[in-house]
């Protein structure tokens, strides 16, 4: 079958590998769409931890079941998918508890197992069994469906957040995670969302959004000085930190209300995440600060009602598509920030 495999840094081969065979109480799919997340360029510009090349990446998919493994049940060949891809070990106390994201054995396809950039994709055991195989409901597409595991992980970030009708929320980063923990902000009741970005292309993205949505150029105005301004001096209930950003994080004490919400969603790149937090604002103004990391099966299960119902329109984050050969086309797509999101089609 033809992958993209990453084989180091820096270098991502499209060529024939082996298909994957199916695992005892396992599943493989025909990957029909898979997202390109950010994660998966910074693995192949910088490596990963968790990434051992060689290795196929990809951990937003949407397929056909292929084929189901010795004992496999509750799943047939011809059922269109998505995968969930953080997979908890199972037994340990947080899988117990159903936060399985924060599993300390957690294993991720596109991580630790082979990903969606390719033909066929195996989905282990220990996955199906936890649920992670989740039927894409009707109307959606592949393409529309892959999307429901970065929404997902948003879903989870503002599981913290308690955002209730009415409050004002700003979020910093307006990629497609911030837009969409936009959407949720405005679902969840939200009576104005400040979207703070650089990039005028995306902050025109973000205003489409509704009337309640007000964005800030951070290159032509102060964020922190625009948002007191436009809160009465007060600041806003909560801040979403999208982006990979010291500096931001700092200013989001600094544009929080007193007793407001923070959320750390984007991680800061490895060796550079200390220093940017002045702790005595978080003290003086009892502001709650939560980190965000990956996403649960149920969740993704959530996501995908949401896009099914149209709550939020996936169409609309999809601005490029390219067959599995082209793949690096739609990795400097994404780098360039001209692709809110981009679809591999193998
Ligand atoms: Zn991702
Ligand atoms: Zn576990």
């Amino acid at each position: 079958m033809k992958a993209a495999v990453m084989k180091a840094v820096n270098e991502m081969v499209v060529e024939e590998i082996p298909e994957p065979e199916v695992e005892p109480g396992g599943i493989l799919v025909e990957v029909k769409a898979c997202a390109i997340c950010g994660s998966d360029v910074r693995t192949l510009r910088h490596g990963s931890a968790h990434v051992t090349p060689p290795r196929v990446l990809g951990h937003e998919v949407a397929g056909i079941i292929k084929a189901v493994g010795l004992g496999t049940s509750g799943y047939s060949v011809g059922e269109a998918v998505t995968v969930a891809p953080a997979i908890g070990c199972g037994v340990c106390e947080y899988c117990r508890h159903g936060i399985t994201n924060m599993c300390p054995n957690l294993e991720t396809i596109g991580f630790e197992f082979d990903g969606g950039f390719a033909e066929v994709m195996a989905v282990p055991a220990k996955a199906v069994q936890q649920g992670h195989v989740n039927r894409i409901p009707q109307g959606l597409s592949f393409e529309e469906a892959a999307l429901a595991e970065p929404l997902a992980c948003c879903i989870n970030g503002q599981s913290f957040l308690d955002i209730r009708l009415g409050q004002t929320v700003a979020v910093i980063g307006a990629g497609v995670i911030g837009l969409f923990h936009t959407e949720l902000a405005l679902l969840k009741g939200a009576s104005r969302v400040f979207v703070i970005d650089i990039v005028p292309e995306r902050l025109e993205h973000a205003a489409t959004l509704g009337k309640n949505v007000v964005t800030i150029n951070s290159n032509e105005a102060d964020p922190v000085e625009e948002i007191l301004s436009q809160t009465g001096g007060q600041g806003v209930d909560v801040v979403i930190v999208a982006c990979p950003v010291g500096e931001a994080q700092n200013q989001a004490l600094q544009m929080v209300a007193r007793r407001g919400r923070v959320s750390l969603f984007g991680g800061l790149p490895q060796g550079k995440s200390k220093g940017y937090l002045d702790s005595n604002l978080i003290h003086y103004k009892e502001v709650g600060v939560f980190g965000a990391h990956a996403s649960t099966a149920a969740q993704n299960r959530l996501a995908l009602k949401i896009l099914a119902e149209g709550k939020i329109a996936a169409r609309r984050y999809i601005t490029h598509t390219y067959p599995l050969p082209q793949i690096m086309e739609g990795v400097r797509a994404v780098e360039k920030g001209e692709a809110l999101k981009v679809i591999i089609k193998p």
